[in-house]
């Protein structure tokens, strides 16, 4: 089988804008198509990891902390489809994806190695930034499917690759619905720490071939790509790997669709924000349309989808639960957010009992393809998530029993760094 023409084609060793095509980091309907496809056709996409190489294969984690989040997520395409139009699905099949192809060492994530961090509470936080408040990172290396750390020892888990971002591009219609209501909630309290939503931002904009006074216009109203949204963009699901078929609502002429964000693994939730496991590559894709199929499968927003078949055959695991009342004893009402938070604190209180500091704990939980549910939303006042970790991930017995908790080589630990 040869290897589809490779239509977005990057180059490790230069920056995101320097490159042969320059994608994007914001939605905005005006961003031209940089390569356009046809219907049936098959073609391999790079995308860059989403920071641009700014997170390093190191031990500390001050570039977590500095991290240049205006500069997020750099974006392979647009892809423009031709014959698309408002209204079609756009079919999207995911073939394969992975690390960088032929690079299994070098200074770029995705040469053999990607990062899970978490964010500081100051610049953006994470899922449970008020149990950890700095900065955290630590490098996983790739062989072949499986990843390791130095960070996190004696755990190994077979990673399922998928795009954490993909998506059509919003009409100026949609555009505008965005920005309207998500400065509406930023409005109910605009100075919090970590910000409730983020405006459009035009520093650090990048539009793909936008020029001029168009590129200016368009970089004070495209949407941050944050945010998943009625397009698709950062939904990272970890089941969108290889084998998944996609169903995008298309939004404009052409469909402009475009991807990147790849991550090696992640548990659902993605709770550590910065992020799964990092990394650039490659993504094969198939695409195709369905003609009017926005109103003939009632899909106005939010892609639909059947999730890839390929992925580890954990049989057993360790599962923890939680409910919505707060750690200070505090009842909520059905709040399924605060309850799955409760069940990932619960998982770390239980693995720093065989010796791993919390934020190791919290780092398997972000990376590893552990298990999130909704198991319960409707038992007043109690909402009840789940949180499931394959056992078979530590290279020890992690179950409980009356012989007690071994005791884990803790290391050197998961690098940390403070304002
Ligand atoms: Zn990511």
């Amino acid at each position: 089988m040869s290897m589809p023409q490779r239509l977005f084609p990057l180059d490790s060793s230069k920056k995101f804008t320097d490159q042969q095509i320059v994608g994007h980091n914001r939605w905005h309907p005006d961003i031209p198509a940089a390569v356009t496809v046809k219907p049936g056709d098959t073609f391999r996409v790079d995308c860059r990891e989403w920071f641009d190489g700014a997170i390093h294969n190191d031990d500390s984690a001050d570039d977590v902390r500095d991290a240049p989040l205006t500069t997020v997520h750099r974006l392979s395409g647009p892809f423009g489809v031709e014959g698309a139009e408002p209204g079609d699905l756009l079919i999207v099949d995911i073939l394969d994806l992975g690390p960088i192809p032929q690079e299994d060492s070098g200074p770029l994530a995705g040469q053999g190695w990607g990062y899970t961090g978490v964010f500081p509470t100051r610049t953006a936080g994470g899922f449970l930034t008020e149990q950890f408040p700095d900065a955290y990172k630590v490098i996983w290396d790739f062989n072949g499917q499986r990843a390791t750390s130095r960070h996190v020892p004696q755990v190994s888990f077979t990673g399922i690759t998928h795009p954490g971002l993909m998506g059509t591009a919003p009409s100026a219609e949609l555009l505008a619905r965005w920005n309207r209501r998500e400065r509406a909630l930023i409005a109910t309290d605009p100075d919090r720490v970590p910000p409730l939503a983020l405006p459009p931002e035009p520093q650090d904009a990048i539009l793909g071939s936008l020029s001029g006074a168009d590129f200016d216009r368009a970089a004070a109203e495209a949407a941050r790509t944050a945010p998943p949204r009625e397009n698709g963009g950062n939904q990272d699901i970890k089941n969108f790997t290889r084998g998944t078929r996609v169903f995008y609502p298309v939004f404009v002429p052409g469909a402009n669709l475009s991807m990147g964000d790849l991550h090696f693994s992640q548990g659902d939730g993605e709770i550590t924000f910065c992020g799964a496991i990092e990394m650039g590559g490659f993504i094969d894709l198939h695409v195709d349309l369905i003609k009017g199929g926005m109103d003939t499968y009632g899909v106005s927003e939010n892609a639909i989808f059947m999730p890839g078949n390929v992925e580890p055959q954990y049989s057993e695991w360790l599962a923890f639960s939680g409910t919505s009342v707060t750690l200070g004893g505090e009842q909520r009402y059905l709040d399924s957010h605060l309850s799955y938070q409760r069940a990932c604190l619960h998982a770390i209180d239980y693995l720093t009992k065989f010796g791993y500091a919390p934020e190791q704990a919290y780092m398997i939980l972000g990376a590893a393809p552990i298990e999130g549910r909704l198991s319960g939303v409707v038992d007043i006042p109690n909402a009840c998530a789940t949180v499931y970790i394959p056992t078979a991930i530590f290279d020890f017995d992690v179950r409980p029993s009356a012989a007690g908790p071994v005791q884990v080589q803790r290391g050197p630990g998961v690098p940390r760094s403070s304002f």
